[in-house]
């Protein structure tokens, strides 16, 4: 959609397509866009669609993008589309051996007692050195169940340090995370990590409640031989109450915006508001004007009149 980027590498905006985007997402797919232009590099959308879906959401959210100025380059990507990439990592890490079986279900994990200094809910590594008879004991109750074993990485560094543009160096503990479901859904983590790669994406923009994930999106990177991204996230938008914003919050959506008679220059005048600037009409604006340094660096309270 837009001229060859200067320099290589991309940046991207990847939304699930779960309803239509509220004043947050909207705020952040705008940051991402910038942050991308402004460094010459390309900016790509891509549809995380392996869960949640809600029918018709994916136009109205591609549609409420364009409205308020941002372009992409080359076709949005979808990830349900994406099987086959994601299989093929799977197997260049099993060919690490660094892929296991885990036969539990969410309640044990949830109930087994965690390693010390572990957080609650953290996997407690049962089936990561089963003898092969308890292995099998674990195959046969899956088919008794009707499921598949989940497949697991074989964390073998305990942190991950990424940088982040506003929270600078972050480190975090890598765990034996989820790379398949049980279901056979391949987990998010594991789907973003070869999704960048393949798309060239060296600048990774998204809200700050998957700060904690970037840690161990970068080594499963660092694991599958793909380079390690660049990361920036953007505070979340909250209500009130401090609460992370929602539909049920009012109405928060572009589309809920119009019919309270607001235009999209007035809803991009907010989002450049909440960031310092007066006066914004497009994202065109926020991309002349905005210093990133600027960045309010705690949540975004969204105050909507009546
Ligand atoms: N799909 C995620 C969301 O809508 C964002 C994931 C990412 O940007 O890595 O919150």
């Amino acid at each position: 959609m837009s001229a060859a980027p200067t320099s290589p590498g991309a940046g991207r905006y990847a939304p699930s397509p779960s309803g239509d985007l509220h004043l947050g997402n909207l705020r952040t797919a705008i940051l991402a866009w910038v942050l991308a232009r402004r460094t010459g590099r390309a900016f790509h959308l891509r549809v995380e669609d392996l869960d949640r879906v809600r029918e018709g959401s994916v136009p109205r959210q591609l549609e409420d993008l364009a409205a308020l100025g941002l372009d992409w380059d080359g076709e949005v990507v979808r990830q349900s589309e994406r099987g086959a990439a994601y299989e093929q990592a799977i197997a260049r890490l099993e060919a690490q051996s660094l892929v296991f079986e885990c036969y539990c279900t969410r309640r044990e994990i949830l109930e087994a007692p965690s390693a010390p200094h572990a957080p609650p809910g953290a996997y407690p590594g049962t089936c990561r050195n089963l003898s092969p008879a308890t292995r099998e004991q674990g195959r046969q109750r899956m088919r008794e169940l009707r499921r598949e074993p989940a497949l697991r990485l074989r964390a073998e560094a305990p942190e991950w340090q990424v940088h982040d543009l506003w929270a600078g160096e972050v480190t975090g503990t890598v765990d034996d995370l989820v790379l398949r479901r049980g279901d056979g859904v391949v987990a998010y983590n594991l789907a973003v990590v070869v999704d960048d790669a393949a798309a060239g994406v060296d600048q990774v923009v998204r809200a700050d409640d998957l700060l904690s994930s970037a840690p161990r999106q970068a080594c499963l990177a660092h694991l599958l031989g793909l380079p390690e991204p660049g990361y920036a996230h953007v505070p979340l938008a909250v209500n009130s109450d401090g609460a992370r914003l929602a539909k049920r919050d009012g109405a928060v959506t572009l589309r809920d915006r119009y019919a309270q008679g607001e235009s999209v220059a007035e809803v991009v005048g907010r989002i450049g508001h909440s960031l310092g600037l007066a006066d914004c009409r497009t994202a065109a604006d926020v991309l002349e004007r905005w210093d990133p340094a600027t960045l309010p660096r705690e949540p975004w309270t969204v105050q909507l009149p009546g």
